[in-house]
């Protein structure tokens, strides 16, 4: 019997990425493949890189590097954003065999098959060659380089949302579907415009139907991503937008959760609220990408809300769902973020108290207007900042997670570790609860009886 190919993913970066590698590694598995996990020995690794900052490039180059070392005669395909927006670099690196963009990642077993087809007819020619002339190293090393083959289309003239197909989801409680692609926005930090292109969304038809499937394989959460969501619908003729889909994607029977990704805040209006409040299934936890807190700063980084915007959003949602929680991003060190525009972001972070907030030190990307910008900050002014954020961070949570003492709330158990049950709550606070029953993909309304930093008891 012929031995399948192994094929192993590395996937860097979003949610977005993650249900990419999902959608690839179906489609290996239709055509026959093994899929094993990165750090084995594979026939092929496929690495599904990131560019959101430098530091996503260095690691798309490293996991590149490293994925040769454990099989030199491995086929190594670079896709993704690095791979679309940072080809010349991607392609001196020499271990790599193939270079696929984004919109490559739809037929990537065609182009895999057709590059090991492409090297087989080289080594038969060579093998002809080699009898007559001798090659030197340096002249293998020139072929070897031109062994890495490349597949790029512009992502900035894709027009229409690219399908991958049916898909199966392998998660069991919870399951990201992806509702659009690209970002109109070009914040002036951000490369992620050129490696997505426009945007795109997806057909409400086509979800609906992934979403019908995920019920019927069990996963009763789902989690809705994209490159930037809140600009569902906006390349439809006619009209149709985020809520539009919400509201069909709460009929959806088996469904029981449905979990927005990151949105951008002026989503939030008071007729967006109005009629989510009418939608049993969707939490109340909004991931609000904030950025700043700090007028001055938004306005250098292109984002189109002001503090005061943001405030009334904040509000609007606290005042229509008792649960809520909200969490965010904030970039620290953003140029020309001097000690005063940093303790106004500080303070207004207080004021807000989001439940969670993930803080990025500002690393400039090339290709951005961001990085060309006077006043870079030093490496330890933001290391400082990043601290003192992450400490308020802390503290929020715990503050929180103590408030749910002696309050009822619904889990949806996922994994048993060491005895103790994890999940999480509606508005996605991790939950545990020791026990010797086998709760796995249930939902059960418990009472909170203690509260540590990062998860509360039950
Ligand atoms: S909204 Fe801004 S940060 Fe987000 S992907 Fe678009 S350009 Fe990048």
């Amino acid at each position: 019997m012929k031995k399948m190919k192994a094929v192993a993913f590395i996937t860097l970066g979003c949610k977005v990425n993650q249900y990419e590698t999902n959608a690839m590694t179906q489609q290996f598995i239709q055509k026959g493949y093994d899929v094993v996990d990165h750090t084995k020995k594979a026939d092929i690794y496929i690495v599904n890189t990131c560019t959101v900052t430098n530091m996503s490039d260095r690691k798309s180059r490293q996991m590149l590097r490293r994925v040769k070392e454990l099989n030199k005669e491995a086929i190594v395909v670079a896709c993704g954003c690095y791979a679309q927006v940072a080809k010349e670099e991607i392609e001196k690196i020499e271990e790599i065999n193939l270079v696929l963009g984004n919109n490559e990642k739809k037929d990537i077993v065609a182009y895999v098959e057709k590059y090991i087809e492409n090297q087989n007819l080289k080594k038969l020619e060579e093998n002809k060659k080699y009898k007559k002339i001798e090659i030197t190293k340096v002249q293998q090393t020139a072929e070897k380089q031109k062994e890495i083959e490349t597949q790029i289309e512009d992502v900035m003239n894709q027009k229409e949302f690219v399908e991958f197909g049916d898909i199966t989801f392998t998660e069991k409680t919870r399951a990201v579907i992806k509702i659009q692609d690209g970002c109109d926005r070009f914040c002036s930090y951000c490369i992620i415009p050129y490696a997505r292109g426009r945007v795109r969304s997806r057909k409400p038809e086509h979800i609906l139907s992934e979403i019908g499937k995920i019920a019927k394989e069990g996963i009763k959460e789902v989690v809705i991503t994209g490159i930037h969501i809140a600009s569902y619908g906006r390349d439809f003729k006619e009209q149709y937008q985020l809520i539009d889909l919400l509201e069909e994607m709460n009929e959806v029977e088996g469904i029981e959760r449905i979990r927005l990704g990151s949105i951008e805040p002026l989503l939030i209006t008071e007729e967006f609220v109005n009629r989510l409040a009418k939608l049993s299934k969707v939490c109340h936890q909004f991931h609000l990408s904030l950025q700043s807190g700090c007028d001055e700063t938004l306005k250098r980084m292109n984002r189109r809300y002001t503090t005061e915007q943001f405030k009334k959003i904040a509000k609007l949602l606290r005042d229509t769902f008792e649960d809520t929680i909200l969490t965010t991003d904030i970039i620290v060190g953003f140029p020309g973020e001097n000690e005063e525009e940093f303790e106004k972001t500080y303070t207004f972070l207080k004021e807000i108290q989001f439940y969670k907030m993930h803080i990025f030190k500002y690393s400039p990307r090339k290709g951005t207007k961001a990085a060309e910008m006077r006043g870079q900050v030093d490496g330890n002014i933001k290391e400082e900042r990043s601290r003192k954020l992450i400490e308020l961070s802390n503290q929020n949570e715990k503050e929180y997670n103590k408030k749910c003492i002696g309050k009822e709330v619904e889990v949806l158990f996922e994994e048993e570790k060491n005895g103790i049950w994890q999940g999480h709550t509606k508005n996605y606070i991790l939950a545990h609860l020791r026990t010797g029953e086998h709760l796995e993909n249930k939902i059960l309304k418990c009472k909170c009886v203690g509260a540590e930093k990062e998860y509360i008891e039950l």
